[in-house]
């Protein structure tokens, strides 16, 4: 692919000049049964991107029947392991073949730094060539030792299943969730966020080019409430997952409970530092500086919560504060810019919503955050805030996803474990200490899916990432156990 900027702009160009778009079902692009559509918008400048197909329930109801169809018909559950490996692998080729593109469109849409959304562009591609290797070498068949019979287990795919998807790595996400479903001979459904639809029809573009069986990908854009809740509710489908707030998670539980359809949800997080009074603090300042900044903080795992031994809590408050003030916040596609827009006025208004609030409960201000304004763009940026105090204070306890961190000292390390467990969510944490046997028992003491020793927001292929609590349920992303949820087991008995 001719890679200059001026060829990439072109492609997205072309892609965006198809508005209004339409959704990718059965392998054929379609608009909603009633016609309508939805505005996509650059948060950066605030402006539309493209028209987009808003999808209904009789149109998601279409896209589960095409992925069944796909499942039962078009050889793609009976294919060998390797025979559908070869077909995801050429789609995790020409996904990378077009990362500058598909980054770019990620970019726009997201509001995302444009190196950034490379990096969850390749994230995808390293993903689902991950997955591809599991289905090569998981055993399918296993003998089971058992007096009197003979005994077998046999995995297999479930059939057609459903994802939902958030706005803040939209791309990455949908890699994260699809490849195991796909390369253990699942069909998928998916269903972008309204605010971040364009990558996922990009994909259905590149699936169809490398010859996928029409069906095995289906992207349904539109609405939370209409296709959102048509397709967490649909009988047809044999499994769900979700990646999303808790609100919205337990609506899809329930959804899902009422079919008993199996259901993996993802969900928002509250997470703690713990930093203890050996570490550099100049590094370690400048760490969770990044981490709460990066994506201007719409992370789930972030560390929202900076629990600081008391003897260094001074010194590395003013480091934090001295490196907050000095972030770049710009127009995402402006060279230097080290903070872009929030997705959305809505999630703006959420954020300076939670730092009014916070300082309303008593909340000290170390950096008092708020909207921000980049000349000659009109989209939804915000600075950097610190806050600090007791940790019952809305600003502590709630998920803001924005670029604010929660600052509270500790005296004892017994002190700062029931500090960082004192929430209802439990997705990651992380411990910073130069005592590796004590970051280790700190790290273990986490009521959380995740703990980080010297790090954080770090997702190895191969290592689970899950939630617990309020921050999810059902598995996980990213291991091989992911794989095997993607497969259902059969027993299979003879009495000898
Ligand atoms: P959200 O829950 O509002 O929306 C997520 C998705 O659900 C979107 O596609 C939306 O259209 C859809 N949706 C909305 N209402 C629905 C309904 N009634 N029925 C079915 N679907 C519906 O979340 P968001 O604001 O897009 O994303 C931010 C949240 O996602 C945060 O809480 C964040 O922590 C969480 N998140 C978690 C992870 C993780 O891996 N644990 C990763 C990324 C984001």
């Amino acid at each position: 692919m001719n890679t200059t900027p001026e060829n990439q702009q072109k492609l997205v160009s072309d892609f965006l000049s198809q508005s209004p778009l339409k959704a990718f079902i059965g392998g054929e692009w379609v608009s909603a049964a009633d016609g309508t559509t939805f505005t996509t918008r650059d948060p950066g400048t605030g402006k539309p991107l493209a028209e987009v197909a808003a999808m209904g329930a009789k149109d998601v109801d279409r896209a589960v029947q095409a992925a069944t169809k796909a499942f039962r018909t078009s050889g793609w559950a009976e294919m060998t392991p390797n025979e559908r490996g070869v077909l995801l692998h050429r789609l995790a080729d020409e996904v990378e073949r077009h990362k500058p593109v598909l980054a770019r469109i990620e970019a726009s849409d997201a509001g995302k730094i444009p190196a950034q959304a490379e990096g969850d562009v390749q994230n995808f591609v390293d993903t689902m060539r991950y997955f591809i290797d599991i289905s090569l070498h998981v055993q399918r068949r296993t003998p089971l030792a058992v007096k009197g019979h003979e005994a077998t287990t046999v995995r297999l795919p479930w059939g057609p299943c459903g994802f939902i998807v958030p706005w803040n790595f939209p791309f990455l996400l949908i890699g994260w969730n699809i490849s195991p479903a796909l390369a253990a001979g699942n069909t998928v459904v998916i269903k972008p966020a309204e605010d971040t639809p364009l990558s996922a029809l990009y994909l259905g573009q590149l699936a169809q080019k490398v010859g996928l069986p029409d069906g095995v990908i289906n992207v349904v854009t539109g609405f939370g409430e209409t296709a959102g809740a048509a397709l967490a509710s649909h009988p047809g489908l044999k499994r769900m997952s979700f990646t999303g707030s808790p609100e919205v998670g337990r609506l899809v539980a329930e959804a899902c409970a009422r079919n008993l359809t199996p259901v993996k949800l993802e969900l928002g997080g509250k997470g703690a530092a713990v930093i203890f009074d050996d570490v550099d603090i100049d590094a370690t300042s400048a760490r969770l500086v990044n981490a709460i900044t990066f994506h201007t903080g719409q992370v789930c795992c972030d560390a929202t919560r900076w629990i600081v031994h008391r003897s260094i809590y001074d010194r590395f408050v003013s480091h934090c504060v001295d490196r907050m003030k000095a972030v770049a916040v710009g127009y995402q596609f402006d060279t230097g810019t080290q903070m872009g827009p929030v997705v959305s006025a809505k999630q703006r208004d959420r954020v300076l919503r939670y730092l009014d609030r916070g300082r309303s409960e008593g909340a000290k201000c170390i950096l008092a955050g708020g909207a921000a304004a980049v000349p000659g763009r009109e989209g939804f940026y915000v600075k950097p805030a610190l806050l600090a105090g007791e940790l019952n204070n809305v600003a502590a306890r709630e998920e803001i996803f924005g670029p604010v961190a929660y600052l509270t000292p500790f005296d004892n390390e017994a002190q700062a474990v029931a500090m960082a467990n004192d929430t209802d969510y439990g997705l990651a944490n992380s411990v910073w200490s130069a005592d590796l046997d004590r970051a280790r028992r700190v790290a273990e003491r986490m009521v959380a899916g995740n703990s980080w020793i010297n790090a954080h927001n770090v997702f190895p292929h191969g290592v689970p990432y899950a939630g617990i609590n309020k921050s999810g349920m059902g598995g996980g992303v990213l291991s091989y156990e992911t794989f095997l949820d993607y497969t259902r087991g059969l027993s299979v008995v003879r009495p000898l």
